[in-house]
């Protein structure tokens, strides 16, 4: 299914949820590149998709988040960079072929990690190259929308924006950033300013994901639908605020949690939801539970 299809359906629609907290779940070591999963445990990727998607997501996002090539050079995988994407694009193409409802495969970029100049070393046309073969391969390995996600620094999702441009013209994109700092994302971008720029980017929708839990993304998705009451929002908040325990991120957000938060940032005007860290397809099943009594 292609997503204009999917948004043309009336009611609420469900994303997927998290995928590197899951991957860890599973035995993904500390630091070890997730996308490397994608060739050499394809099986353990694909039950993921398969999970989500039996829980009900309408959209599933390829495991591909740290994917771009300025990210997986600096774990030693950058000339990986197209075969590892269009494997990520793949796993998620054939699952979401093979489900019995329709499902849209996102294409996941996430940030490459490094500050742009002047703060850091890099530059615009660097970043955008390095998106480049990532949106490439993604869109080469099936994808229906490219899907930028997790992203502070409004300069980095221009870049990526265009990078996706100039790999796929036509194809749709959705970009979400997030809001942990004090209701900003951490380079300072306000909701406002998020929305502004992004809609300008020619978004087909926009909105926020991980961070501080569901109160934070409530918060930002009441901002963004006052500044963009017209605009498709987008709602993937982590399972609740997380906490260190011996230097990981525990989660604890229950599936009635998540379903109530479903229910509260669908009224403040986000159409697509779903979840972000910590998440499981239970909390997934919840949340399309929850929406459909709402639809
Ligand atoms: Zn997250």
């Amino acid at each position: 299914m292609n997503l204009q299809t999917l948004l043309e359906m009336p009611g609420p629609i469900i994303a997927d949820g998290g995928m590197g907290t899951l991957l860890m779940s599973m035995g993904l070591a500390h630091g070890e590149p997730p996308e490397l999963w994608n060739v050499n445990y394809p099986d353990r990727i694909r039950s993921v998709h398969r999970g989500y998607i039996e829980a009900g997501a309408q959209i599933i996002l390829t495991n591909s988040f740290g994917g771009s090539r300025g990210r997986l050079e600096r774990g030693g995988l950058g000339e990986r960079c197209a075969k590892l994407n269009a494997a990520a694009a793949r796993l998620a193409r054939q699952e979401a072929d093979a489900a019995s409802h329709g499902v849209v495969v996102a294409g996941s970029i996430g940030p490459i990690g490094e500050f742009f100049a002047p703060m850091g070393m890099l530059t615009f046309d660097d970043a955008v190259d390095m998106f480049r073969v990532q949106a490439e391969a993604l869109v080469e390995g099936g994808v229906d929308v490219l899907w930028i996600e997790t992203m502070s620094d409004l300069e980095e999702v221009r870049a990526a924006a265009a990078a996706c441009r100039q790999a796929a013209p036509g194809i749709p994109l959705v970009v979400t950033m997030t809001f942990d700092t004090h209701g900003r994302t951490m380079m300072g971008v306000t909701p406002e300013q998020a929305a502004a720029a992004i809609s300008e980017l020619g978004a087909a929708a926009l909105g926020a994901n991980c961070g501080n839990g569901p109160q934070e993304i409530e918060q930002v998705i009441r901002k963004l639908h006052a500044a963009l009451p017209g605009a498709i929002l987008v709602a993937k908040s982590n399972a609740g605020l997380p906490r260190m325990e011996g230097g990981r991120a525990v989660y604890d957000a229950t599936p009635e949690v998540m379903a109530d938060y479903a229910r509260r940032v669908h009224a403040d005007g986000a159409r697509i939801v779903g979840a972000c860290c910590g998440s499981t397809p239970a909390h997934i099943a919840a949340i399309a539970g929850a929406l459909k009594e709402v639809a």
